[in-house]
C-alpha cells in the first residue's frame, strides 16, 4: 500500500513539473533574433602570442532548454544557442600624413620654441661695436641653448672672422652668415635616412631604446605612422614588458594605422618579445618591424644585460637595420649622459629628439650629435600623432633664426 502511495505521489510530482516546465517556458520571451555576424575586422590575425593567451578567453557556446511545448513525459531537448558575439568595434584605420616637408609644417612650433636663440644672435650681431663683451653675450646665448662649449667656440670663432671680413654689415648679410654657420655646426651631410630596407630580406628591424619618460613608446607608435604615411606595412614588438601598459600604449598606436602588435606577459622576458615580434613580421610579410625596449637605467650591467640579449636573440633572424636612441630635449646636459651610456651598451645609429617644442634648448641637436658621432634623425614636437618629423638640417635652421 504503502509502495502504491508512494508511486502517485512520484507520479503527481513529475506531472507537475512537467506541466510548469511547459507552462513556465511558453510565458517565456521568444528568444532573440540571431546575432549579426561579427564585423569585418581587418587588423591582427587570430594567432596567440606569447602571453595573449590569458587574455582572450574563448566564448564557450551556451546551452539551454528548447522553448517548445513538450510532448508530455519527454525529456527536454538541450540544444545550442550561438554563442553571442559580442558587437567589437570596427578600429578605424587611419590615414598619417604624409611624411614630406613636416618639419617645415611642424616650424611654427619650432620657431616659438627656438626663436630665442637666432633672434637673440641677430640682434647681437646687429650692434655697432662688436667688442669682447658682445662676443662673450653671443657665447652665453649658444650655450644656454645647449649647443655644447666646443660647437659655441667653433662657431664664435668663424663668426668673428667672417665678420671681421665683411667690414660693415647690413641685417640680411648678417643673417646668411649666421644661416651658413649655423648649417655648417648642424651638418648637411650626414646620412639621416632611418633605414628600415635591409639589403637582403624583409622585414627591416629597428630597434628603439632610451630612458623611460623620454617619449620612447610615442616615438615608436609615431614612427610606425611614419612608416604607414610612407606606404610600408609594420609589425610593433611591445618588448618593454616593465612599464604597466607601455605594451598597451603601443598597441592603441598600431591599431589606429593597421599594425599589429607582438606583446608578452607583464614583468616577461622582452627579448622573447622582440624575437617573435621579428618573426611575426616575416610570417605577415611586413615590410618594418619596430621594436620598443625598457629603458630602466638602474644599473648600466642591467642595460647592457637587457638591450644585450634582445639584440643577440632578435640577430638570429637577422641583423638590426637601426637602433635609434630617443633623447628627451629638455633634459639638457642629463640627456647626454645617459647617450654616452646607452652608446657603450648598444650601438646606436641615429638619434630622435623628443619635446623639441617645450624647449628654448634646441642646441642640444648639435652637441648630441658630437658626442655620439650619429645624426639626428627624426625630432617630435608634440603630442599629437603625426608631430614626429624626419629632421631637416635647413629648417632647422630657418625655424631658428626666423625668415
Ligand atoms: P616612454 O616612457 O619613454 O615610453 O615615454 P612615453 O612614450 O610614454 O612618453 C612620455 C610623455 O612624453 C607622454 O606624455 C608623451 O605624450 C610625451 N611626449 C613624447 N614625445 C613628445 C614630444 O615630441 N613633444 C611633447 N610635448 N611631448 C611628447
Amino acid at each position: 500500500m504503502e509502495t502504491i502511495i508512494l508511486a502517485v505521489v512520484i507520479a503527481v510530482v513529475v506531472l507537475g513539473a512537467l506541466g510548469g516546465l511547459v507552462v513556465g517556458s511558453r510565458r517565456r520571451k521568444p528568444l532573440p533574433p540571431p546575432p549579426p555576424s561579427p564585423p569585418d575586422i581587418t587588423a591582427p590575425p587570430a594567432e596567440p602570442h606569447v602571453g595573449e593567451e590569458a587574455e582572450t578567453p574563448r566564448e564557450e557556446p551556451r546551452r539551454t532548454i528548447e522553448e517548445v511545448d513538450l510532448p508530455d513525459g519527454a525529456p527536454p531537448v538541450a540544444v545550442e544557442e550561438p554563442p553571442v558575439v559580442e558587437e567589437l568595434p570596427v578600429p578605424e584605420i587611419e590615414v598619417p600624413e604624409p611624411t614630406a616637408g613636416r618639419l617645415v609644417r611642424l616650424r611654427a612650433r619650432l620657431s616659438r620654441s627656438q626663436n630665442a636663440l637666432g633672434k637673440g644672435l641677430l640682434t647681437l650681431l646687429s650692434r655697432e661695436h662688436l667688442d669682447e663683451d658682445t662676443w662673450e653675450e653671443i657665447e652665453d646665448t649658444l650655450l644656454t641653448a645647449d649647443v655644447g662649449v666646443q660647437p659655441t667656440q667653433e662657431l664664435v670663432e668663424r663668426l668673428r672672422e667672417r665678420v671681421r671680413v665683411l667690414g660693415t654689415r647690413t641685417p640680411e648679410e648678417l643673417r646668411g652668415l649666421l644661416r651658413e654657420e649655423l648649417l655648417t655646426l648642424v651638418g648637411t651631410d650626414m646620412d639621416r635616412v632611418v633605414k628600415t630596407e635591409p639589403a637582403t630580406s624583409k622585414p627591416g628591424i629597428v630597434m628603439v631604446v632610451g630612458v623611460n619618460g623620454t617619449g620612447k613608446t610615442t616615438t615608436t607608435g609615431k614612427l610606425a605612422r611614419v612608416l604607414v604615411a610612407d606606404g610600408r606595412s609594420v609589425v610593433l614588438g611591445a618588448a618593454d614588458t616593465f612599464r604597466a601598459a607601455a605594451a598597451d600604449q603601443l598597441q592603441t598606436w598600431g591599431e589606429r594605422v593597421g599594425a599589429y602588435t607582438v606583446r608578452g606577459p607583464e614583468g616577461g622576458d622582452p627579448a622573447s618579445v622582440a624575437f617573435d615580434a621579428v618573426k611575426e613580421g616575416k610570417e605577415m610579410g611586413s615590410d618594418v618591424v619596430l621594436i620598443d625596449t625598457a629603458g630602466r637605467l638602474h644599473t648600466k650591467t642591467g642595460l647592457m644585460d637587457e638591450l644585450g640579449k634582445v639584440k643577440r636573440v632578435v640577430e638570429k633572424h637577422a641583423p638590426l637595420d637601426e637602433v635609434l636612441l630617443v633623447l628627451d630635449a629638455t633634459t639638457g646636459q642629463n640627456g647626454l649622459v645617459q647617450a654616452r651610456v646607452f652608446a657603450e651598451v648598444v650601438d646606436i645609429t641615429g638619434i630622435v629628439l623628443t619635446k623639441l617644442d617645450g624647449t628654448a634648448k634646441g642646441g642640444i641637436v648639435v652637441a648630441v650629435q658630437r658626442e655620439l658621432g650619429v645624426p639626428v634623425k627624426l625630432v617630435g614636437l608634440g603630442e599629437g600623432a603625426d608631430d614626429l618629423a624626419p629632421f631637416e638640417p635647413e629648417a632647422f635652421v630657418d625655424a631658428l633664426i626666423g625668415d
